[in-house]
């Protein structure tokens, strides 16, 4: 049994980024640059107002000054400006020569042509003036390679002069859900048979990741069933559903080695989902989650969810921390960090109460995992507690 730590990072060793394609913009929206991207035009492209106003130079002092044109966005004025003559001009208008500051048009008396600064009013040098460059440079970098294309640096690389990005294409999941007691939701089930629920949970999970899911169905607990599920599964990352753990019926870790697969560990010290697994088979790493729903919850936050974002060539893929105040008392833990399932209001987190692997009810009813390093000591309300927010 290996730490969570430790699993995590054998497992992003054998995760190499997918390849880079070039997309639209948007539908970069999500994925991760693959490159840093440098900026293609400065921003501004020259001095420009930031404010409706005057346009004059700062030498001149308090006026008086006579209008002699406009610069509007997008049609400069296109003379220079002698002593004392200004400019009506518009915010995102460039700044005409001769004029290195704005008066906005509040704070001016206008007479026909002539204006003048409203008394006790004074021109600071450059006011109201995006300097050029100021917002980034030619050459910049605008997004770090690794870093996600979230609705801002889809603005940003526009700005920049893109409409395409280069990214990472999206990673292929298929989903085998393992076991004989196994029926597809909606369908009737005997008393010894159980809806299969785990799969479409982890398509809800990954629905709105960077990846395409196929759902393979339910295999029965055979060892040529499962290898032939195996063989078909033709996806990056193959995540298997239960049949995990030492039973008889436990055949995917010899389905998986029969086919030639390369298991690098499996069992971690984690509560819940100790039986994982993780490997290699051909060129798909393959993922063994634990068959009980809330331990392939758990497990799948953390380990399947950050394996899209880190095949996606993401540079922050893990599952992100937060802290909270404990709302409750919490026992020690043994020697695997644990995962208590709990709800958060107003920066408290509270347990929801029953912690089995299997009680959907208290999972559906948390918004947060306390997390709760191997070896601590009991924790009482009050008390700083790390969470993961699950929701
Ligand atoms: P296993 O890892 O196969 O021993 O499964 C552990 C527990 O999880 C058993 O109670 C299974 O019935 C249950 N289980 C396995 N697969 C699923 C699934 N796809 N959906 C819901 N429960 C499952
Ligand atoms: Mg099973």
């Amino acid at each position: 049994m290996i730490s969570l730590e430790e699993a995590q990072t054998r497992l992003f060793a054998l995760a190499t980024p997918l390849q880079v394609e070039t997309v639209p913009l948007l539908d970069a929206h999500g994925r991760w640059a693959a490159v840093p991207l440098h900026a293609e035009r400065t921003q501004p492209a020259r001095d420009m107002s930031a404010m409706d106003g005057y346009g004059v130079a700062h030498a001149n002092g308090s006026g008086p000054w006579t209008l002699v044109g406009e610069s509007a966005a997008g049609k400069a004025f296109s003379g220079t400006l002698g002593p004392r003559q200004t400019v009506r001009i518009f915010t995102g208008a460039v700044m005409p020569a001769g004029a290195d500051s704005v008066i906005i048009q509040e704070d001016i008396l206008r007479d026909g042509d002539q204006i003048s600064l409203s008394p006790n009013m004074a021109v600071a040098f450059g006011q109201h003036v995006r300097k050029a460059g100021s917002d980034f440079a030619h050459g910049d970098v605008l997004i770090g390679a690794g870093q996600q294309i979230n609705a801002a640096r889809i603005a940003l690389a526009a700005m920049g002069g893109y409409d395409h990005l280069p990214v990472r294409r999206r990673a292929k999941v298929a989903l085998v859900s393992t076991g004989d007691e196994l029926v597809e939701p909606g369908a009737p089930t005997r008393e010894d048979q159980i809806p299969s629920s785990n799969a479409l949970m982890l398509a809800a999970m990954l629905g709105n990741e960077q990846c395409d899911i196929v759902n393979k169905g339910i295999v029965p607990d055979t060892l040529d069933a499962l290898r032939a599920a195996l063989r078909s599964a033709e996806a990056d990352i193959i995540v298997t559903i239960g049949g995990a753990s030492v039973g008889d019926h436990d055949l995917v870790r010899p389905a998986l080695l029969a086919e030639g697969a390369e298991i690098d560990f499996w069992k971690v010290a984690m509560r819940p989902g100790k039986p994982l697994m993780a490997g290699t088979l051909g060129s798909s790493l393959v993922l063994g989650l634990p068959g009980n729903p809330v331990s392939a919850f758990a497990t799948a936050m953390l380990f399947l969810k950050p394996l899209v974002a880190a095949l996606g060539g993401a540079n922050d893929p893990f599952l992100r921390r937060d802290h909270a105040i404990l709302d409750g008392y919490l026992p020690p833990t043994g020697p695997r960090v644990d995962h208590v399932r709990a709800r958060r209001v107003d920066g408290r987190a509270s347990p929801v109460g029953q912690n089995d692997s299997a009680a959907l009810l208290a999972l559906a009813a948390s918004d947060a995992f306390i997390i709760r390093p191997p070896g601590s000591p009991a924790a009482k309300a009050g008390d700083s507690v790390e969470i993961y927010i699950v929701s």
